[in-house]
């Protein structure tokens, strides 16, 4: 039977920042239910092996439904939002990341929604940061060390932190990815960690004001 047997070790809990998405050459576009609010949003619950490799798409007869998450339709809009163009309401990025990462977790549509959803609401990122006095702030910069330890302090566990570039090849805050373990209920320190590393000072950009229209 497809999917009966644990393909992989552990996940990637992988959060994105919007400004930072959005702060791109290509640029952005909001969901049609709205400008999302200026916090961390879910990318994705990953299964993961720790050699560093993984399995996708385990299922081809599992199209995402959304009457089987009707009752956390809500709160998907507003913590897992979709930021790509065109403009959509979230179910096709739902979709997409059910289709190739949530058919191998062995979780079942609902449980693989609610999971991280719940895992959001335990690793409160953006406050977390902010208890280290480290803001979203256009034209200030941190290093990616305080960036990690802060979130390390407030979670326990040392994240991986993704960069991307903006329009002016500033380096900045993208992803966060927290280790979660097999069973999708605790975090755990990552057995591995993605490649790629970010320039040694960092922006976490605003939303309010894009950084060429600030000064
Ligand atoms: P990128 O090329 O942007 O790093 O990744 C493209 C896609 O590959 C991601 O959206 C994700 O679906 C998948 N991916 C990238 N890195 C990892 C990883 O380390 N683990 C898993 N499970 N998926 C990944
Ligand atoms: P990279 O070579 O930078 O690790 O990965 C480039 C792209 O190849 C990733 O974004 C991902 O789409 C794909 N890729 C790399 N390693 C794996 C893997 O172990 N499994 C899968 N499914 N895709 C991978
Ligand atoms: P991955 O394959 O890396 O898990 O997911 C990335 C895919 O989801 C890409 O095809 C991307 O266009 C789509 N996508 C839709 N909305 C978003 C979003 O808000 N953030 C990211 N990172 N990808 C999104």
């Amino acid at each position: 039977v497809l999917s009966s047997s644990r393909d992989f070790d552990f996940f990637y809990f992988v959060q994105q920042w919007p400004p930072s998405y959005c702060d791109t050459k290509r640029s952005c576009c909001y969901p049609t239910t709205g400008k999302p609010a200026e916090d961390f949003s879910i990318h994705g619950l990953w299964p993961n092996r720790e050699d560093g490799t993984w399995p996708q798409n385990c299922e081809s007869n599992s199209p995402f439904e959304e009457s089987e998450v009707s009752d956390l339709l809500d709160k998907m809009e507003k913590d897992w939002p979709s930021l790509s163009c065109p403009s959509s309401d979230g179910v096709r990025f739902w979709t997409h990341e059910w289709e190739k990462h949530g058919t191998c977790s062995l979780l079942n549509q609902h449980k693989y929604f609610e999971t991280s959803l719940k895992l959001k609401e335990k690793a409160n990122l953006l406050q977390v940061l902010k208890d280290a006095e480290i803001e979203p702030k256009n034209g200030k910069f941190y290093s990616v060390e305080t960036i990690k330890d802060a979130i390390e302090k407030g979670i326990g566990y040392t994240p991986f932190i993704e960069c991307n570039v903006d329009p002016s090849r500033n380096h900045q805050l993208y992803q966060v990815y927290l280790c979660v373990d097999s069973s999708a209920t605790d975090f755990i320190q990552c057995p591995v960690f993605p490649r790629g590393r970010c320039g040694s000072k960092i922006e976490f950009p605003s939303f309010s004001s894009s950084s060429h229209d600030e000064f």
